[in-house]
């Protein structure tokens, strides 16, 4: 057992060749080890799609009224126009107060809001329909009413989701399948919602394959960007977004954050002497000492040039001020000519220097690293 396990692992791996690291495959069964930047772009995402889906079908549900007005008597189409209105508000609604919020819990809503709002009709009108003896035209589109469940099958395929989640969404699904059948039990026809079942089990197949290819191709776009290429530390981009929901889980929590402003000192004249080869170097070294310095969370983003912000949520400006003054103690290497490499450092803390905006906070260290500069460099300023 534990051999074909391996062997089956091994040759997914192999399917997957530069797409995923081995790490990550595991991420694709189930959100628990997600890291957050993945969670709030995936969030975001979800949440986008739905409003997509939300927008179309708040215009294609009412639109398909003229069909039923041909085939149906007008007792059946007064009725169903009825609940295709009532569809089309619930879209609308979903449109106006769905906005992205980069949590999965809010996306994990809007997935099932989305898909209730056609679940309910599906179910009035499969009742609706019960009702009649249609014939020719009007039984085919009646017949087309039954497709919808195949639909929001296929359509969970829009989703970037971990195996677990399709799991979960996808039974939902088959059980609200049963639930009309089990409502129109007397004159089920049984043969005919055995297949039907069967048919839409195996699209929900297919479609957990494609969420998760989805999902392996998010892994990817993300691991790419939230990386700077030349150090390895966060990208100024991902290190904006974290900046922003770190801002925000602050003031949530009334907890403190911390934010310093790292420049290293006289680097160009690093690369005027020794070459540009040369400075890159020293900024890896640098980083990597930055790196070791730090709490696991605590973030580290390249934010410019030779420049770096430190993040450090839940920290009191005391903390901070005392883990800086052991980097700047431990040095950031050493410079090609000998001598320690050293960095000028300005910081600042939301709660005791009363920042009521990020970029005011941010303005506040960048302003101290200026003023460490100006008072001789290598050294930690914290106070304007
Ligand atoms: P100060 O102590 O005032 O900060 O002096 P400095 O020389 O560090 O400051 P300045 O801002 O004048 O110069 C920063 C230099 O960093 C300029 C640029 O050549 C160098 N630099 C920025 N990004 C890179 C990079 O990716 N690689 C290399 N090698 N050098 C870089
Ligand atoms: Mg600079
Ligand atoms: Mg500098």
């Amino acid at each position: 057992m534990g051999t074909l396990h391996r062997l089956v692992w091994q040759k997914i791996k192999e399917l997957l060749p530069n797409e995923l690291q081995s790490s990550e495959l595991r991420w694709l069964l189930s959100p628990g080890p997600h890291m957050s930047l993945l969670t709030q772009r995936r969030a975001t995402l979800i949440v986008n799609r739905v409003r997509l889906f939300a927008f179309l079908f708040a215009v294609l549900t009412p639109l398909w009224s003229v069909i039923d007005l041909v085939v149906f008597p007008f007792p059946l189409w007064l009725s169903l126009a009825g609940l295709r209105l009532m569809v089309c508000i619930a879209f609308i609604c979903v449109l106006l107060f769905y906005k992205p919020s980069g949590d999965m819990p809010d996306a994990y809503r809007s997935i099932a809001i989305l898909f209730a709002i056609p679940t309910v009709f599906y179910i009035c009108s499969h009742t609706l329909l019960g009702n009649y003896q249609l014939a020719e035209m009007s039984a085919a589109v009646g017949a087309g009413y039954a497709f919808l469940p195949f639909v929001l099958m296929a359509g969970l395929a829009i989703f970037p989701l971990t195996l677990v989640e399709n799991l979960v969404m996808a039974s939902v699904l088959l059980l609200a399948h049963a639930f009309a059948g089990y409502l129109s039990w007397s004159t089920l026809n049984w043969p005919s919602f055995a297949g039907a079942f069967w048919l839409l089990m195996l699209i929900a197949g297919v479609t957990a394959l494609a969420c998760t290819s989805q999902l392996a191709f998010l892994i990817a776009l993300v691991r790419q960007a939230v990386r700077d290429p030349l150090t390895g530390v966060l990208s100024r981009g991902s290190g904006e977004e974290i900046l922003a929901r770190q801002w925000a889980h602050s003031l949530r929590h009334d907890s403190p954050l911390a934010l310093a402003f790292i420049d290293l000192d006289h680097f160009k004249q690093i690369n005027d002497d020794y070459g540009h080869e040369t400075g890159d170097q020293a900024l890896r070294q640098a980083a990597a000492h930055l790196g070791s310095a730090l709490r696991a969370s605590d973030m580290l983003i390249r934010w410019g040039g030779e420049e770096f912000l430190l993040v450090m949520p839940d920290t009191p400006a005391g903390a901070a001020q005392q883990a800086l003054a052991r980097l700047l103690a431990g040095g950031l290497g050493t410079r090609p000519d000998g001598a320690p490499l050293t960095a000028s450092i300005g910081l600042a803390e939301r709660q005791r220097d009363t920042a009521d905006s990020v970029e005011r906070l941010l303005a506040e260290a960048d302003h101290r690293m200026y003023r460490a500069k100006q008072a001789g460099r290598n050294q930690l300023c914290l106070t304007t």
